[in-house]
């Protein structure tokens, strides 16, 4: 997690601390190649906290880590987990001309619950950053997160899935939404192993190439095999549904 340890936003379901942003490290980038590097990873999955106190709201700080990586570990991968930017176009452009192979960006929530989960954040300026990233870099990779749990229902999970497809993710991971402290939103369902496989599917079948739905599941669960799975996938033409309980 780059640009700090301490968020400009404060969501209902996060327990990063929340302030004002910390001073940039300017050799963070380099440290974090560094560090991947040292502990053999060639899949980095790399996220942040939001920092709307920046002029360029951390982007530099993403293009300059992604440039890193691939720097010091040839022929690695890397995968953004992205604030919203603001759907700014320059400055989602400026990350993706570094050249992630995956670019992700969390919905978190159905449209109904965004005030709540995320009241800095808004669903249809998400959206728009996932359209900003894909229209840029059509070939690249877009994914996208729903925590499950927080009181949303299927055919709002479902209406998500087809606004996210309508923007270009091919990605999808659904996974059980935990109170991490008191402060937090309480969790309203434990869902399912059932419930969350007859979701997969269902999304599945209306267009996204993997999604990977259980309770333990975040953004960068299997990242990397996920990432592989769908490049195989449109080698042969197949694409799949996973479901990790
Ligand atoms: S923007 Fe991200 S890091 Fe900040 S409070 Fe929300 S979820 Fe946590």
């Amino acid at each position: 997690m780059i640009l700090g340890g301490i968020c400009t936003r404060h969501c209902g379901f996060c327990a990063v601390p929340t302030g004002q942003g910390e001073a940039l490290r300017h050799d963070e980038p380099e440290r974090v190649a560094f560090a991947a590097k040292e502990l053999g990873l060639r899949y980095v999955v790399v996220t942040s906290v939001t920092r709307d106190d920046l002029a360029d709201e951390g982007a530099e700080h993403y293009a300059r880590t992604i440039q890193a990586v691939k720097r010091e570990i040839p022929g690695s991968h890397v995968e953004v987990l992205t604030p919203d930017f603001h759907s700014r176009e320059e400055l989602v452009r400026r990350v993706v001309e570094a050249e992630p192979e995956v670019f992700d960006h969390n919905l978190e929530t159905v449209e109904r619950l965004q005030p709540t989960v995320r009241p800095q954040a808004d669903y249809h300026r998400s959206l728009r950053t996932l359209e900003i990233a894909k229209r840029l870099a059509p070939r690249r990779v877009t994914k996208s997160g729903l925590m499950l749990g927080l009181g949303e229902t299927v055919p709002e999970i479902l209406d998500a899935g087809r606004h996210l497809l309508s923007v270009g993710a091919s990605i999808l991971t659904l996974g059980q939404y935990l109170q991490p402290n008191m402060q937090s939103l309480e969790v309203q369902e434990y869902v399912t192993p059932e419930k969350f496989e007859d979701l997969s599917r269902k999304l599945r079948a209306m267009g996204f190439e993997k999604v990977v739905a259980g309770a333990y599941v975040r953004s960068s669960y299997h990242a990397r095999e996920t990432f592989s799975d769908l490049g195989d996938a449109q080698t042969c033409g197949n694409s799949e549904t996973s479901t990790s309980i």
